[in-house]
Parts: C-alpha cells; structure tokens; sequence
C-alpha cells in the first residue's frame, strides 16, 4: 500500500495512516519502507508541493473491495483542510494499493497491480526496500 501526501502535516498524515490500517479488522501492519520526498507528479497543477511517500506492507483478512473502502474512508477523514474554510483537498492523503499480493484484478473503480507501478521507481524502490528486510 502506497502512502503519500503533499498537503499539510505531511508527515502526521502518514503517520494517521499507518496507524488507522495497522487498526482495520483483521489487518496488521507487517513492514514499512523510509519516507522518501518526491517531486510532484507531473500534471499537477502549478506551485504544487514536494510529496512525502512512503510504502508499507499490510497483511490483511479484508478482500480488495473492502481495503479499497477503508482507504477512501482514511483519505476521506484527513481530507479536510480549514485554512479557508472548510475545502475539499484530495491531496493531503493519498492511498493507493500496488499490490495484493500475487492478485490480479481489473474492476471498475479498482486495478491491482496499481496500473502506475511501473512508472513510479520511487514505489518500485521502496517496494524493494521492505522486500530486503521483511520476509514476504
Ligand atoms: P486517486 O485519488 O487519483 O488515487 O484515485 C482514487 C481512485 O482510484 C479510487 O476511488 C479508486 O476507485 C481508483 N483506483 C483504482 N485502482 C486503485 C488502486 N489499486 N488503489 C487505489 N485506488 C484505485
């Protein structure tokens, strides 16, 4: 699972994430890369900021569709921003499943593995980083 933010607390976002996954029924936390900074995905909008990132492996009883609905219910809890009010910000969480894992699946609404995984090198990188250090 895929942890960015580049709005905010970008830290406690990812903090708040790890916590509330390593919370959800039937779900553990089992590894985490480092945090990396990354530069803001091209197509973002103009004076975007730098992302945090961060990947981290869950071993979950909780089938896609129901992880996939935690995640929008996390991203959903830090999205609000009050500096100007309340106003919807999309970007102050971001939660993405890569992989689950050896899974393949094409439903509307939800592809694993994440159809971005192979032109992200820092997910790539980070994936390989849990990988030498937890037994997967
Ligand atoms: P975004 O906020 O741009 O990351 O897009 C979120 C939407 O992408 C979600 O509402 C999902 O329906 C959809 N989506 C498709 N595949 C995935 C995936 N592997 N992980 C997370 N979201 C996905």
């Amino acid at each position: 699972m895929a942890l960015g933010s580049n709005l905010g607390d970008r830290a406690a976002h990812l903090a708040y994430a790890r916590a509330r996954l390593g919370a959800l029924p039937g779900t553990r936390l089992a590894g985490a890369s480092r945090v990396d900074e990354t530069a803001p995905l091209p197509g973002s909008g103009p004076g975007s900021a730098a992302y945090l990132n961060q990947m981290v492996l869950l071993e979950t009883t909780l089938p896609p569709a129901d992880l996939l609905a935690a995640c929008l219910a996390i991203e959903a809890e830090r999205g609000r921003v009050r500096s100007a009010g309340p106003r919807w910000s999309p970007r102050t969480l971001d939660l993405d499943i890569v992989r689950y894992g050896t899974r393949t699946l094409h439903q509307p609404g939800l592809t694993i593995p994440h159809p971005e995984l192979p032109r992200r090198d820092f997910w790539q990188r980070e994936i390989a980083e849990i990988e030498a250090h937890v037994h997967v």
